[in-house]
C-alpha cells in the first residue's frame, strides 16, 4: 500500500541534509559548548554556526536565537518569561486570540490563575477583529501574542498592522509572534512584522523533533525583558539554562538553511498542489464544506464532512494509507473539541466533523486525487450504511 502523508503540519519527516548533520554532529562534535577545550570550541562553533542559519533563514541580521526544546517550550518562555520579568508586569493585561495552539492559551490559562488579565480577541472566519484589539491595548498591557498561521485553518493574520497598533497604544507591551506553522510556509522577516518575540520549531520545517528556538529581539535582551524558564548552569545568554542539543540545533540549522534555498519554489509548489487540491474536492458537492479563510497559508486547508465524526474518516482514510489529522491532533489523544474551530464560527457538531490536510511541497497531485477518491469512498459507504440502518 503506497502511504500518504496528509498531516504535515503536525509534523514533517526528517529531509536527508538534515538527518546527515544530525549523525555527523553526534559522532564527530560530541564535546559540550560549554567545555574550555577543543572539542567544547567546535561544538561552540557548530553551535553558533546554526544560529547564524536560522538568523538568516529569517532575513535578519538583528536579534538573538535562543535554542529551545521546541514551539511548545519558545511560546511558555516567550509568555511566561515576559509576564515574568518585571515585578510591576504583574496582574498587568496580557491580550491574544482565540484559536491560539494550547502551548499559548494554557500558558495563559496558568497567567490567569496567577492574576493577569487575560483577554482574547475573536477571529470569525479567520479575520482578527482589530477593533477589539484597538479596545483591549492599553498601557497596563505587558503582552500581545499572535500566532502568524492558524495550525487548524490555515489563517494568517495581518501581523504588521498588528504590531503597529501595539507599539502606538501600549508602549510597555512586548509583541510575541507564534510563527511555528508559518515559518518557511509564508514569507516574513522579524522587522517586517515587528515582533519582538517569535517561535520557531525544527520539526514542522524537516528538522529533527524536540528543537526550536525562540528569536528575541535586542532591545528585549538588553532591558532584561525576559525572565528564564529554567535555571541553572547560564547557557543561552542565562535565558536558557541545560546543556544544549547539539546535534538537534545544528540540524535543524541545515534543515532551516535547505529549506531556506528552496523558499520560493516550495512555496509555488505548495500554492498550486492546494488550489488543485480544492478544486478536486468540489466533485464531492455539498457532502463536504471546506473552511477557507480569507487570508490563507498555502499549507493547510481544513474540510468538515457533514454529518460524520472526524475520528471516523480518519481512521477510515488510515487504513487506507490516507494520514490526515482532526482537530488539532499534534497535541493530543484527547477528544476535546478545537478552539480554533469554534473561533473560526464553527458549531460544535461541525468541528467534531472537521479534518485537516496539511501539505508538504513533496506531495503530489496523484496523491490529491487519491485522497479525495478515498474520500468520497469514505462518504459513500456511510451513507449506505445509514440508509441500511
Ligand atoms: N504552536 C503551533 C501553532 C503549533 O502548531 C505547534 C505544534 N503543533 C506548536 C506551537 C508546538 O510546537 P512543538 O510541537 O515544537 O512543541
Amino acid at each position: 500500500m503506497k502511504e500518504i502523508y496528509f498531516d504535515n503540519s503536525a509534523t514533517t519527516r526528517i529531509c536527508e541534509e538534515a538527518l546527515d548533520e544530525y549523525i555527523r554532529i553526534s559522532r564527530e562534535v560530541y564535546g559540550n559548548p560549554s567545555s574550555r577545550h577543543r572539542l567544547g570550541f567546535l561544538a561552540e562553533q557548530a553551535l553558533n554556526r546554526a544560529r547564524a542559519d536560522i538568523l538568516a533563514s529569517l532575513g535578519a541580521r538583528e536579534g538573538r536565537i535562543l535554542f529551545t526544546s521546541g514551539g511548545t517550550e519558545g511560546n511558555n518562555l516567550a509568555l511566561s518569561g515576559r509576564a515574568h520579568a518585571k515585578a510591576r508586569f504583574r496582574g498587568g493585561r496580557i491580550i491574544t486570540t482565540m484559536g491560539e495552539h494550547s502551548s499559548v492559551s494554557e500558558t495563559l490559562n496558568a497567567l490567569s490563575a496567577e492574576g493577569f488579565d487575560i483577554v482574547r480577541i475573536p477571529t470569525v472566519g479567520g479575520v482578527l477583529d482589530m477593533k477589539a484589539l484597538a479596545d483591549a491595548l492599553s498601557a497596563r498591557t505587558v503582552l500581545v501574542s499572535v500566532m502568524a498561521v492558524n495550525n487548524e485553518t490555515g489563517a494568517l493574520y495581518p501581523l504588521k498592522q498588528i504590531a503597529d497598533a501595539v507599539h502606538r497604544m501600549a508602549p510597555e507591551a512586548l509583541f510575541h509572534v507564534d510563527a511555528t506553522q508559518s515559518y518557511m510556509k509564508v514569507p516574513f522577516t522579524p522587522k517586517g512584522i515587528g515582533a519582538d518575540l517569535i517561535t520557531l520549531s525544527s520539526h514542522k520545517i524537516e528538522g529533527p523533533k524536540g528543537v526550536g528556538a525562540l528569536w528575541v529581539a535586542d532591545g528585549v535582551i538588553k532591558q532584561k525583558g525576559l525572565s528564564p524558564l529554567l535555571i541553572g548552569g547560564g547557557q543561552e545568554g542565562g535565558l536558557r539554562s541545560g546543556t544544549e542539543n547539539v546535534p538537534g540545533a545544528c540540524a535543524f540549522g541545515v534543515a532551516a538553511r535547505t529549506y531556506f534555498a528552496a523558499f520560493r519554489e516550495r512555496h509555488e509548489a505548495l500554492s498550486s498542489l492546494r488550489a488543485y487540491l480544492i478544486e478536486a474536492l468540489a466533485s464531492l458537492g455539498n457532502s463536504i464544506t471546506l473552511n477557507i479563510p480569507k487570508e490563507t497559508a498555502p499549507h493547510i486547508l481544513s474540510v468538515t464532512v457533514r454529518g460524520m465524526k472526524s475520528e471516523t474518516v480518519l481512521n477510515d482514510l488510515s487504513d487506507k494509507g490516507i494520514y490526515v489529522s482532526s482537530g488539532s491532533a499534534c497535541s493530543s489523544h484527547d477528544a476535546a473539541l478545537s478552539s480554533a474551530l469554534l473561533a473560526f464560527g464553527k458549531t460544535e457538531d461541525e468541528a467534531d466533523s472537521t479534518i485537516r490536510v496539511s501539505l508538504s511541497y513533496r506531495n503530489t497531485r496523484e496523491e490529491a486525487d487519491a485522497f479525495v477518491a478515498a474520500l468520497g469512498e469514505t462518504i459513500r459507504t456511510r451513507a449506505k450504511k445509514q440508509g441500511k440502518g
